[in-house]
């Protein structure tokens, strides 16, 4: 838990989020600034500053994206698709330096990304 990571302040219930999803080690809430009809940001609870900073013997890449793609899954977003996309860095365009993966879908998305 960071003190002044926003992310951290959704798990710990302090800032209110539109859960989706939630278990131990893994919330998946609605961004509050859609792109896309669905968009979805499954984190880590435990607070990782980004993907550059993953442990990669932690198992956090099989949680976030096993859990993204059920998601999906339950969702009914496998037939038209869905695009999974991680930040990371500066011109990776990151903006909140907790982990998180971006599930968006619903419309036509652009390639290349902008
Ligand atoms: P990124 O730019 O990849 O770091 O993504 C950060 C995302 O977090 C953006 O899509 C924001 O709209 C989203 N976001 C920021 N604050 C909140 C919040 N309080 N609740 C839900 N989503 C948020």
């Amino acid at each position: 838990m960071m003190n002044d990571c926003i992310f951290c302040k959704i798990v710990n219930g302090e800032i209110p989020a539109n859960f989706v999803y939630s278990d131990e080690d893994v919330a998946v809430f609605r961004d509050v600034n859609p792109q896309a009809p669905t968009h979805l940001l499954v984190i880590p609870k435990q607070h990782i500053a980004s993907s550059a900073a993953v442990d990669k013997d932690s198992g956090v890449w099989d949680k976030l994206l096993g859990c993204a793609v059920k998601i999906a899954r339950e969702l009914n977003l496998e037939e038209d698709g869905y695009r999974m996309v991680i930040n990371t860095g500066s011109q990776g365009g990151q903006t909140v330096p907790h982990l998180h993966l971006h599930l968006l879908a619903g419309r036509n998305l652009g390639w290349p990304p902008g």
